[in-house]
């Protein structure tokens, strides 16, 4: 997903919660204990060490009374509304 290589995650749009989560790299490095691993990890997010961070934000997939696909959308993990619909 496009979303994981992006550096800030912004605000939510309704409560203001900081929606950044945590680097890339530094899971990779929590996980795997050695740089080059972490590298590894990263760059199969489209993430570098230093570029490239996890958001808070819930994705979304939903569907209107009738079963047809909703455009899918980004949950506020804090207070639950909507913050951002995908592009
Ligand atoms: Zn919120």
């Amino acid at each position: 997903m496009q979303e994981l290589t992006i550096n800030d995650h912004g605000f939510c749009f309704h409560c203001n919660a900081d929606l950044n989560g945590d680097w890339v790299w530094d899971i990779g490095f929590k996980k795997y204990g050695t740089e080059e691993e972490a590298d590894k990890f990263a760059a199969s997010f489209g993430a570098i060490k230093g570029f490239g961070r996890f958001g808070r934000e819930i994705y979304v997939k939903g569907y209107d009374e009738s079963y047809n696909k909703l455009p899918p959308y980004f949950k506020c993990p804090d207070c639950g509304e909507k913050c951002y619909e995908q592009n």
